[in-house]
């Protein structure tokens, strides 16, 4: 991949590409790149799995179903919608942990301390939330957060960050998320 190459649609990470680039540090859209000349062909459509011992299974040339009995579009929906929920409620539960730890530190209740104030001042200008100190501001940040994971409208945190060419498709396509808790945990979002 080249320098200058678009890696996102998001120019925060294409211009951190470049530098991590520039500086010669591994980094994830090369790794990919590396990574894409030697996939299996069955796992690359979602048709290979090995979720429990009687596995791997994969279906094609023949072998129509898993071990279990699933057969290829119910491996391909579970093996997207498993491996993407994963990540996700992980990130999440990172997400909050984070967010906890600088209501804390806001509130002079943990260890830590802010360093560069002007990075929270820059993430709670773009949200709109305003605290005399940095220490109010924290708390009120991370108060934000933790209220917008769990939130039953469009998160915020999605529509003022998301890339703008994203979130006009996911309009378009009714896909702007609640709060990532409710997209888990809430089955009623899962018919919709
Ligand atoms: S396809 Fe079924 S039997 Fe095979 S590994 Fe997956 S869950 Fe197990």
């Amino acid at each position: 991949m080249s320098r200058n190459e678009i890696v996102s649609e998001h120019e925060s990470v294409n211009r951190m590409y470049q530098l991590v680039s520039e500086l010669g540090i591994t980094n994830i859209a090369d790794r990919y790149r590396t990574q894409e000349k030697g996939r299996c062909p069955y796992c690359m459509k979602g048709l290979s799995c090995q979720l429990c011992s009687m596995g791997p299974c994969r279906i094609g040339n023949g072998k129509e179903y898993g071990a279990c009995g699933i057969d290829a579009a119910g491996m391909v929906v579970r093996n997207f919608v498993h491996l993407n929920m994963l990540g996700t409620e992980a990130y999440t539960y990172h997400a909050i942990e984070a967010a906890k730890t600088l209501k804390a530190t806001g509130e002079g209740k943990s260890p830590f301390e802010i360093k560069e104030p002007e990075k929270l001042r820059w993430f709670a200008d773009q949200l709109g939330i305003e605290g005399d100190s940095t220490e109010a501001l924290a708390v009120k940040v991370a108060e934000f957060i933790i209220s917008d994971l769990s939130s039953h409208e469009p998160s915020k945190l999605v529509l003022t960050f998301a890339p703008k060419k994203r979130k006009e498709l996911w309009q378009k396509l009714g896909l702007i998320p609640d709060g990532v808790f409710q997209e888990l945990l809430n089955p009623e979002k899962w018919g919709s």
